[in-house]
């Protein structure tokens, strides 16, 4: 990993390591189960792990003497509000770094590393991936960031439907900015009518349709070749060239999604991103859901006309009607729960409104899903990519004649 990587990572380690300790009689095993994966990560990157250990170490000997009061965060949607912009910002950093790499990389071997997060951004490639890896066993060392990720984005739907487009996903951010933006000059809400709304909904689906066909038309033999091929290696480069040098239909691509993200929040994982299509169908069967408590609930436990928690929440779930919320729009953000004046009256948790799931949680399980399994499969040696530097510099330098 490189080291706008670590630091990212170690950023979010560190608050990790802040959750548990805050509630280190509560949670047991877990804070000397987190300094013991710190203590293997430190092998990997000495430097940057040897000051987070020591400061891991310094936050158990500080918790030994002294209560660690939790982050001082009261509603659940602040969290998701700065873990979001937290990942926005390593993100950002991540894209500085790979456009350096890229300047760099045009005249010979660069000395700034290529980010390997950067093959999170190649879907097509990663669907390529994932059924070459599955279907002849061959797993794709140009880019094996992008198969990983896309796997453990649906590990973290399993657990928390899709959490990620309201928690980690950048350009769900970028959405929150620009849609505040608009709103500041222009405040109306712009929802469109049900009968339209449905439709535009399906775009996601019928996105990542097309892209499932794509992969399943090319059979296994066919990804296993395609992902030898030079087309593929040098696909982050492609991807880079399009943004970074638009043609005028790229160019008016870019400005039609600002503007939907503008009008409506949300409307790029409601509308468009496969990427929120995948999730939401990994998020169908997580066993956490939204769920009204009926005992608690004003409504029926005391007659009263309140649909705060409908109100708040971005996807236009109508959740004061709805004992379990199953749509395949709700993202986690935790809107609703912030919204209801009763403690427990709506959760996210499992049937029978067990275990309601705190943000703390959400988080941590957001944390291990998407840091501490990276961290692992980087040990092992199946995050990095092994595509040679020299090789990289020839391939941009040829981008124009590659074809698939
Ligand atoms: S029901 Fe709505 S407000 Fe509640 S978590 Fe889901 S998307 Fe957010
Ligand atoms: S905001 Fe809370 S009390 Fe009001 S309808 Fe929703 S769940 Fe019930």
């Amino acid at each position: 990993m490189t080291i706008t990587e670590l630091l990212s990572l170690a950023l979010f380690a560190a608050v990790g390591a802040w959750l548990l300790l805050s509630r280190w009689p509560k949670m047991g095993w877990l804070p000397a189960a987190t300094l013991a994966l710190t203590a293997w990560v430190l092998s990997l990157a000495p430097l940057v792990w040897g000051a987070f250990l020591l400061l891991a170490a310094l936050m158990v000997l500080t918790s030994a003497l002294v209560t660690l009061p939790p982050p001082a965060l009261k509603r659940v949607d602040q969290w998701r509000g700065y873990a979001q912009g937290a990942c926005a910002l390593s993100f950002g950093a991540i894209a500085c770094q790979y456009a350096l790499h890229v300047m760099q990389l045009w005249d010979g071997v660069p000395w700034i590393a290529r980010p390997d997060l950067v093959d999170g951004f190649l879907p097509i490639a990663a669907g390529i991936q994932l059924q070459a890896w599955l279907v002849e066993g061959y797993w794709d060392s140009h880019h094996p960031a992008g198969v990983i990720l896309l796997l453990l984005t649906l590990l973290a739907s399993l657990g928390v439907k899709r959490a990620f487009c309201g928690w980690v996903c950048p350009l769900g951010w970028l959405g929150e900015r620009l849609y505040q933006l608009r709103r500041s000059l222009w405040p109306a809400r712009l929802t469109p009518p049900p009968w339209l709304d449905w439709p535009l909904r399906s775009i996601k689906y019928l996105l990542l349709g097309s892209i499932v066909a794509l992969v399943l038309s090319l059979g296994g033999k066919g990804s296993v070749g395609f992902l030898q091929g030079q087309y593929h290696q040098a696909a982050d480069l492609k991807m880079w060239t399009l943004f970074a040098s638009p043609t005028l239909v790229t160019a008016l691509c870019v400005v039609l999604v600002v503007v939907i993200m503008a009008l409506r929040r949300g409307a790029l994982c409601r509308y468009l991103c496969p990427y929120g299509a995948w999730l939401a169908i990994g998020g169908l069967l997580s066993p956490f859901k939204v769920r009204r408590n009926p005992q608690r609930c004003l409504k029926e436990a005391r007659g009263m006309a309140c649909d705060k928690c409908t109100r708040a929440c971005p996807a236009g779930i109508p959740v004061d009607r709805r004992g379990t919320v199953h749509s395949d729009e709700c993202n986690s953000c935790q809107r609703c729960v912030s919204a209801c004046p009763v403690k427990g009256a709506v959760t996210s948790c499992l049937p029978g409104h067990r275990l309601p799931l705190s943000p703390q949680a959400l988080a941590l399980w957001l944390m291990v899903v998407m840091l501490v399994l990276p961290f692992l499969l980087h040990g092992a040696g199946m995050w990095q990519s092994g595509t040679d530097p020299e090789l990289r510099t020839l391939l941009l330098n040829n981008l124009n004649f590659l074809g698939h």
